[in-house]
């Protein structure tokens, strides 16, 4: 079968895509390649999209999730390892199988960056996460330290301080680059203890995370910690793209708000298109304009 559109990714952007491809009367295939509901999944309380604040990052999207299936997707849980988007038939290739459609929207998103500091890979799963919702909870009345200045570290650090005795926020620069509000939360919360201007110099522990060493200028420290949650920003998921478009520096799709690139029929959309605000909320108005841009690319193929 060759279906009219197919999507690449089950995070927000992508699902949105699907919400109004169905609707505008197209055939829609969507490729995920892990748990559907992408990166908002992690997030304990969605605060900043609009009328809806407070709901879960999951409650979100299971509704978005709930929305799509209703309106009769089709979707498969495979990793796109191989893209041709070249000619008027496209073709995408899984581990299992080979599919075709007529448009491709590319939103796989973004992966958590690395620390990149010893001991990190290694402690990975056994004490090292980069989920604070989904680990969080093993680490109860524990003590744990978050690394990052962003607002994912700050979420995250906040969210721990619910559940931990102690949090250790661990930042290289002297200023946070996330959400003012949610700074102010962090320093107002009795139980995370911050460190700034200092790095991660490397992750000790046996079987499992012991402690931490701490570099601030020249001076080391140990920290023992339980666990670690690393929000360090994240990384795009374009690799297969590379064969068909050419990505920016940091490996994001240099499109622009209408989300089609330089292949026709292959659109973007979502936090792996090259954007200064990435957010809940602009991955879900990039899949709407990617899919209403691939039903247009559609109609003038017809014609
Ligand atoms: P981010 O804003 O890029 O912040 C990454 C942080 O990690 C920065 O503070 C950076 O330091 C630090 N960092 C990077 N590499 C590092 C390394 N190797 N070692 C130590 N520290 C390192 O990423 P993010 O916090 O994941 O946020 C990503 C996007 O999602 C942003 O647009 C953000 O607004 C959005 N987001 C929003 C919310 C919310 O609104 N509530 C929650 C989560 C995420 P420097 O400051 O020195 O660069």
């Amino acid at each position: 079968m060759v279906y009219d559109l197919m999507i690449v990714g089950g995070g927000t952007a992508g699902l949105t895509a699907a919400l109004y491809a169905l609707r505008g009367g197209l055939s829609v295939l969507l490729l995920e390649g892990s748990a559907p509901g992408g990166q908002i999944i992690s997030t304990p309380s969605v605060d900043n999209y609009p009328a809806l604040p407070g709901l879960s990052g999951v409650d979100y999207a299971q509704k978005l999730l709930a929305q799509v299936h209703a309106l009769g997707l089709t979707m498969r849980y495979e990793q796109v390892l191989e893209l041709s988007a070249t000619g008027d038939i496209k073709t995408v290739r899984t581990k299992k199988a080979e599919y075709q459609a007529r448009s491709i929207i590319w939103a796989a998103g973004v992966k958590p960056r690395l620390i990149g500091c010893p001991g990190e890979q290694r402690l990975t799963g056994r004490g090292v996460s980069y989920c604070a919702t989904c680990d969080g909870a093993l680490y109860r009345g524990r003590t744990v330290a978050v690394i990052g200045g962003g607002s994912a570290a700050l979420t995250e650090a906040l969210f721990l301080a619910g559940i931990c005795h102690e949090v250790h926020l661990i930042h290289r620069r002297a200023e946070f680059r996330g959400e003012a509000i949610l700074a102010d939360k962090v320093r107002a919360a009795g139980n995370i203890i911050l460190h700034m201007q200092t790095v991660v110099a490397e992750i000790i522990g046996d079987k499992r995370v012991e402690k931490l060493r701490l570099r601030t200028g020249t001076a080391e420290r140990d920290l023992a910690v339980d666990g670690v949650f690393a929000a360090v920003g994240r990384e795009p998921e374009n690799a297969p793209l590379a064969v068909c478009i050419e990505l920016d520096e940091q490996g994001y799709v240099p499109a622009g708000e209408d989300c089609r690139t330089t292949q026709p029929g292959l659109f973007v959309a979502g936090d792996c298109r090259r954007k200064p605000l990435r957010q809940l909320v602009t991955a879900a108005a990039d899949g709407a304009v990617a899919a209403t841009a691939a039903i247009e690319y559609l109609r003038l193929q017809e014609r």
